[in-house]
């Protein structure tokens, strides 16, 4: 029996004692969770019960973004050793698929994935992940950056989607925590500069603090114009829509300049309109992003080396025994939050 941070069902959780099971195969490692991030997926779970097709059926431990020390290995585990401090990607697929020889596991049908049921999360003292998907953290790395890389990972995901060129001009909307990491990953991508538009001016305000990104708060000017104003009519080279809002998404080919990219990032709750001829009127490129596939090695690259810090997005830290009350922080949706981080016990 471990404690964990537990899903009864829909809007009840509860920091209890579950079974879980305690089997750590050869190619395994055991860690001791240090940090786990709260992400807007956890929350959804917690508020609604389910996300598209995933449905809370069974008490599930929530949690996703991790990161911990490792306390024991397997007998195969070959790059890591007692001791060393990491963070692990929550997404385990078949390695032997046919997505994942193609190299985007991501979408491999089999893919199981923390915290996505009927999967437990690792918001609980020890979890057992496959050493393959567990990472070592820099020295220069603190453990709550390491669990800053799983959603950072999506920005980095979507900046490799967008194929960005040296000296490109990106545009971000929505200024959700994974709005502001696709801008630093555009950034970190090779944008000269990136414009982030939403209509909370605390979350502009966070990421606006940002050398290189510029802010739009549409409550004032729509993002068209502003982004018009700002390239002399000609539109952003790459735009990556993370609102998941449908007025956002149906007014998304008034933001790229001819021949631009499109980044599909936010997940609108039910389908939403799109101008198809708009698009077709620029030949805009449309990609779609899910999760993220062979991006935390770069990802910790580009935090350790300082290239990305992601501190000032960390608005609180609460301990593990007041779980719950972070996740009814989380729920309240703070303008002036952005990532909510849970610390667990010292072993
Ligand atoms: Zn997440």
């Amino acid at each position: 029996m471990a404690e964990a941070l537990v899903l009864e069902r829909k809007g009840e959780l509860a920091l209890r004692d579950i079974a879980l099971p305690d089997q750590l195969r050869p190619q395994d490692v055991r860690i001791a969770v240090h940090t786990v991030g709260v992400c807007g997926s956890d929350v959804h779970f917690y508020t609604h019960g389910k996300i598209g097709p995933f449905v809370v059926q069974e008490p599930m431990i929530l949690g996703h973004e991790a990161s911990g020390i490792v306390v024991q290995t397997g007998s195969d585990v070959q790059h890591l050793k007692v001791g060393d401090r990491v963070c692990m990607e929550p997404g385990i697929p078949d390695p032997t698929s046919r997505a994942s020889r193609l190299g985007i596991y991501n979408v491999d049908p089999a893919v199981t994935f923390w915290a996505t049921p009927p999967v437990h999360g690792c918001l609980t003292p020890h979890v057992i992940h496959p050493a393959a998907f567990t990472f070592k953290l820099p020295d220069t790395m603190s453990f709550a950056e390491g669990a800053m890389v799983e959603p950072f990972a999506i920005g980095m995901q979507s900046a490799l989607r967008a194929r960005i060129q040296p000296g490109d001009v990106g545009l971000v909307t929505g200024a959700g925590p994974i709005g502001m990491m696709t801008a630093l990953a555009a950034l970190a991508g090779g944008c000269a500069k990136v414009y982030v538009a939403d209509l909370a001016q605390p979350k502009l305000d966070i990421i606006g603090a940002y050398d290189g990104i510029e802010t739009i708060n549409i409550r004032q000017q729509s993002a068209a114009e502003a982004i018009a104003e700002a390239t002399d009519g000609w539109g952003a080279d790459v735009v990556f829509e993370c609102s998941g809002a449908a007025p956002a998404i149906l007014g998304l080919p008034a933001l790229a300049r001819p021949g631009g990219a499109i980044v599909l990032v936010g997940m609108p709750v039910d389908p939403v309109p799109v101008d198809i001829v708009g698009l077709q009127a620029k030949e805009l490129r449309v990609e779609t992003v899910f999760r993220y596939a062979n991006i935390y090695d770069r990802a910790i690259a580009l935090i350790g080396a300082g290239k990305v810090d992601l501190k000032p997005l960390i608005s609180a830290t609460l301990p593990f025994a007041d779980s719950v009350a972070a996740f009814d922080r989380a729920v309240e949706a703070r303008e002036t939050d952005v990532k909510i981080q849970i610390r667990m016990p010292e072993a």
